[in-house]
């Protein structure tokens, strides 16, 4: 028999959710739902297995990760019961649960947890810095090592095993057969989506937002690629130069519109935004900016007066690294890309 948490419904509103409970069950929210499908079908599903508070068929469900909240179902439920934001903060939850080292959950939940870590990284980098007696080489040497270790360690020891634990509550656990033909034959689809989020145009009106996303994505992975394989701030080759100037650019200008839509929350999509939504935008712009400008001072030969500015690079690159990466709203990218690759699995 279905296991009930009583408590889930107050548990799930730490995570962003708001008064799903209003919800009398019209349908009107999968009906508007342009990713909705007969097989597939959500997002009035979801809302009621939240207020009924069946946890186990939430975290078995890889369909809050179909939605790319367009935010219809919200502007179309008569009860504002919110169902988009419901969707977004059961990928929070979602999020939590697969994270074996339960602090995705305590950052969601807890602002000053969130303030508190990202205190304790500055005065790590700080203390490091006063430790090479604020020498620039030392810094950024470390900084790019840092970079290079941070990427494997974070990759090996937290990345991997979550997404094993989400492979573990999605197929494993409700005992989904899949052929291990099947595993290989679909691995395109997981490729697909963490480039192109493609399904994110079955959403209406949703061409330029999903521009934007795709540009992002394609930047943000070539300023890491650029910087980290390419040693971007070292390189004396113009190509690298120039292409770490445009990614950089690329990345903290996109970025400016996010950052100001989620600050006046007129969306839809941003009325209800959490810290955690901001911090991801505003780390991301932040990235892009200080790499693009400490690259500048490089080329302009006046870094070395100006040591302040890579010591904040270095914190911002720290922070994402071992906060929002990790446990933040950077995850959703990795397991969204997963979920299409595991809904493929479970396709008849
Ligand atoms: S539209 Fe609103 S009230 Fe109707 S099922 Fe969806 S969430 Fe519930
Ligand atoms: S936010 Fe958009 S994609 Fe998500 S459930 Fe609602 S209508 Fe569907």
């Amino acid at each position: 028999m279905a296991k009930i948490n009583t408590k889930f419904g107050n548990e799930i509103s730490k995570y962003g959710a708001v008064n799903f409970r209003a919800c009398y069950n019209c349908g009107n929210c999968t009906a508007v739902c342009s990713l909705s499908t007969e097989e597939v079908s959500f997002p009035r599903e979801m809302v009621r297995l939240s207020a009924i508070g069946f946890e186990d068929e939430i975290k078995a469900s890889l369909k809050p990760w179909e939605c790319y909240y367009c935010g219809e179902c919200s502007t179309h439920c008569p009860q504002e019961a919110n169902p988009g934001e419901l969707m977004m903060s059961l990928r929070r939850y979602l999020t939590s649960k697969y994270d074996w080292t339960g602090l995705s959950g305590l950052l969601y939940k807890s602002l000053p947890i969130s303030i508190i870590a990202f205190i304790i990284t500055l005065i790590g980098v700080l203390w490091f810095a006063g430790s090479v007696g604020y020498e620039l080489e030392k810094m950024i040497h470390f900084g790019h090592m840092f970079e290079m270790i941070a990427i494997a360690a974070v990759g090996v020891f937290i990345l991997m095993p979550n997404v094993a634990r989400m492979w573990y509550y999605t197929i494993l656990k409700p005992k989904t057969k899949v052929s291990i033909a099947k595993y290989v034959k679909s691995m395109g689809e997981l490729f697909i989506h963490m480039f192109t989020q493609k399904r994110a145009l079955g959403c209406d009106d949703n061409q330029f937002r999903w521009f934007e996303h795709f540009v992002l994505v394609i930047g943000y992975l070539s300023l890491l690629f650029t910087t980290v394989f390419l040693n971007w701030f070292a390189s004396p080759y113009l190509f690298v130069i120039i292409l770490g100037y445009v990614m950089s650019a690329i990345v903290f200008v996109v970025t400016i519109d996010f950052v100001s839509s989620r600050m006046k929350r007129n969306k839809e999509v941003s009325k209800y935004t959490q810290p955690s939504d901001l911090f991801f935008v505003i780390w991301l712009f932040l990235m892009g900016l200080t790499a693009f400008l400490v690259r500048l001072f490089i080329d302009l030969d006046i870094l070395e007066g100006n040591k302040w500015l890579y010591l904040m690079h270095l914190i911002v690159l720290v922070q994402w690294a071992l906060i929002i990466v990790p446990f933040g709203k950077w995850t959703h990218f990795m397991y969204r890309s997963f979920a299409m690759y595991f809904a493929k699995l479970k396709e008849k």
